[in-house]
């Protein structure tokens, strides 16, 4: 069964000299899937341009909440133009970030704000960024699903509560696992993980971060994805096969691509 990383920032630097090499080693007679995730205005035309060149590699565009202040300050405006007119397969990464201190916090949610409108407008899945705010980030999503209807789009990189999961699913999300499943230490992850509807679960790398074990702490890349699966698989109690099968359905469904 091919395998679909959701998340993956092939446009980070740490892949300058061997791009090629890391993508085909992925993607090359398999057919596994890679969304390739966008970071700010730049970052988009790069995804762009990694799609474009690879088959197998779809791409985001979209201003992640710790990128802001290095973008333009009309960046809303370009992003729109640029959805218009290249048609990304999803909006993201977008979302709220308390951990990190790059960008002011009122900021960071218009922006974030803003961009869930443009998500409605060209009716896009979002990628949702989420570090530190889960109070901040549902109340904002609840209200606009009170106001629009459910809300398509992946809580990427999951890592809180059952609570906060379960609030995540009554949205309309879905939620994405990427290595940190793969830690000794979180059982409670690994819980969560367990008590979630197996249609509405994904995984991602997050490459080049977030490597799972053994690789943790060394440059991540899409074909790790293997090891993240390999843990669902045994958190879950099902077989690679069968986890694999339900992945590929659920990320060609969130994302709106064909099996
Ligand atoms: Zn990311």
């Amino acid at each position: 069964m091919p395998l679909f990383d959701t998340h993956a920032h092939l446009d980070d630097e740490k892949y300058s000299t061997d791009l090629v090499s890391i993508i085909e080693g992925f993607t090359k007679e398999t057919n596994n899937r890679v969304l390739c995730v966008a970071t700010g205005i730049d970052s988009s035309k790069r995804c762009l341009k990694i799609a474009t060149n690879y088959p197998g590699v779809y791409f985001s565009a979209g201003i992640h909440p710790n990128s802001i202040t290095q973008n333009p300050e009309n960046s809303l405006e370009l992003l729109d133009l640029f959805i218009k007119e290249k048609k990304p397969i999803a909006l993201g990464e977008i979302g709220l970030d308390r951990f990190r201190d790059y960008c002011p916090f009122d900021l960071q949610i218009r922006y974030f704000i803003s961009q869930i409108q443009l998500a409605r407008k060209y009716d896009l899945p979002i990628l949702i960024h989420c570090r530190d705010a889960w109070n901040d980030i549902l109340p904002i999503l609840e209200n606009d699903m009170h106001n629009n209807g459910p809300i398509k789009g992946i809580l990427h990189s999951f890592t809180g509560t059952y609570e906060n999961a379960e609030r995540c699913l009554s949205l309309g999300l879905f939620l994405s696992f990427a290595g940190m499943i793969t830690y000794k230490k979180n059982d409670l992850l690994r819980d969560v993980a367990a008590k979630c509807p197996i249609d509405r679960i994904l995984v991602e790398t997050d490459a080049p971060y977030l490597a799972p074990e053994p690789f943790r702490g060394k440059r991540n890349e899409p074909s790790y994805v293997n090891y993240t699966i390999k843990t669902l698989a045994n958190t879950l109690g099902i077989s690679m096969t069968e986890l694999e099968n339900q992945l590929w359905v659920n990320s060609n469904k969130v994302l709106n691509l064909p099996n």
